[in-house]
């Protein structure tokens, strides 16, 4: 294969149009999507409009006129699309964090009210890190013990005292994705929950929770379904349990009447008491346009399509650079069907400044401490052009001394 093999794959690639709904800058290989997702160029029209008219003009009458009030079950719905459930099953709402918190705390309500013996919360030890600092906090706080394993070693640990078993499905840092429906079976065997991070799935691989026996989950704005910096996150309850007990943050936008200003909380039905306050109109609208560019690949095959391309993606760039890059590490998984919609490589000393150097050549990626390098992959906008051109300019990078220059190896605050 050679680069004009690259380029005849992006012809006759029927996804390639889609790429035509983003503003990328020119001559920039974006291959971080995993990390921020591209602007849709609908976006800045959107959200102006919400500014001027809808909130200029309509001021708070648009709460009802233009529909703000519905937003988290409208975006819901939409999101619900692309992880396999139904609509009215999901909204978006606050951050991923603070959704897992919400999840996590009405899981072990369940647990402690149906089968108290169970006291262990389990996860895999490199999940990303937030997901761990939330489940420390509420075993601390609830009397849970929180057990780490290997991803290999998660069946094994699920018995009897198992409560949950808390994963996230495409591991950010080296994109090996779990099997959703054995590990939620595993955890059902034993008795245990299941709660799924979809943070770095949704948008980036076809899931469907309902087939595969997730009880809840969470998933990301910003990442693969391109809201852009900070967009709300979403949650998603089993409808079999999203009704049985309150979340902790019982926020009004939660009540089953918010606009009846009763002292009393009282939960409204299903998921919407998932929410907790008012939402973030603005960076909602912005998610809307990101989440419509997903959608858009509905009728030329949906996710299975994206999946596909995403895979030829990234077995093109992996393998173009473990020829070609013999000091790297190759971190991601060689098999499609565990490799999520990144390709990760390590380095043990150089990582960071080769990252560096190659963020200078236009091609963005990210560092991943200790010693990864990272690169996503979003079919929707990267071009196998694009894949070819980034393992060049990365062995480019790595045989020349240009990574020693002192402005890459000064760290910055984010990596
Ligand atoms: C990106 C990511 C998050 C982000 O959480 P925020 O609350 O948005 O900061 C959480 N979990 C995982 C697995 C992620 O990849």
């Amino acid at each position: 294969m050679n680069r004009d093999d690259a380029i005849a794959l992006d012809h006759a690639d029927p996804l390639a149009g889609l790429r035509e709904q983003f503003n990328l800058p020119e001559g920039l290989i974006y291959l971080d999507g995993n990390s921020l997702g591209v602007l849709p160029r609908s976006t800045a029209a959107r959200v102006q409009q919400v500014v001027t008219q809808e909130w200029g003009e309509g001021l708070i009458r648009s709460w009802n006129s233009a529909g703000w009030i519905d937003m988290p079950r409208r975006l819901g719905d939409k999101i619900a699309r692309l992880v396999g459930v139904g609509p009215g099953e999901l909204v978006v709402a606050d951050s991923t964090s603070v959704n897992l918190f919400k999840v996590l705390s009405a899981a072990l309500t369940m647990v402690r009210a149906d089968a108290p013996g169970r006291t262990t919360i389990i996860s895999e030890r490199s999940n990303f890190p937030t997901d761990l600092y939330i489940a420390q906090a509420l075993a601390a706080q609830q009397g849970f013990e929180l057990l780490l394993a290997e991803p290999d070693e998660l069946p094994a640990l699920l018995d009897e005292r198992s409560a949950l078993l808390m994963l996230t499905h495409v591991n950010y840092r080296t994109g090996r994705m779990h099997d959703m429906a054995a590990l939620s079976k595993s955890a059902h065997d034993a008795g245990a929950l299941v709660v799924w991070d979809l943070a770095h799935s949704a948008g980036a691989v076809p899931v469907d929770l309902s087939r595969d026996g997730a009880d809840f989950a969470v998933g990301c704005g910003y990442k693969y379904l391109n809201g852009g910096p900070g967009a709300p996150a979403f949650v998603w309850a089993h409808p079999r349990h999203a009704g049985r007990f309150w979340q902790p943050l019982a926020g009004w936008m939660g009540h089953a009447a918010p606009f009846e200003f009763t002292p009393g909380y009282k939960p409204a039905e299903g998921i919407s008491r998932y929410l907790c306050g008012t939402p973030p109109v603005l960076s909602m609208a912005a998610l809307d346009c990101g989440v419509d560019t997903v959608l858009a690949a509905e009728p030329l095959g949906g996710m299975v399509a994206l999946r596909s391309k995403s895979l030829a993606l990234t077995r093109l760039f992996a393998d173009r650079v473990a020829a070609t890059c013999p000091q790297l590490r190759r971190v991601s998984p060689q098999d499609d069907a565990r490799r999520g919609s990144q390709v990760c490589f390590a380095h043990d000393e150089i990582g960071y400044p080769v990252m560096q150097a190659l963020i200078a050549r236009g091609v963005i990626g990210d560092f991943r401490a200790p010693d990864v390098l990272r690169f996503g992959f979003t079919p929707l906008y990267v071009r196998f052009v694009d894949a070819w051109d980034a393992a060049e300019h990365l062995r480019e990078v790595l045989v020349s001394s240009e990574w020693q220059r002192p402005e890459f190896n000064r760290r910055h605050a984010v990596t």
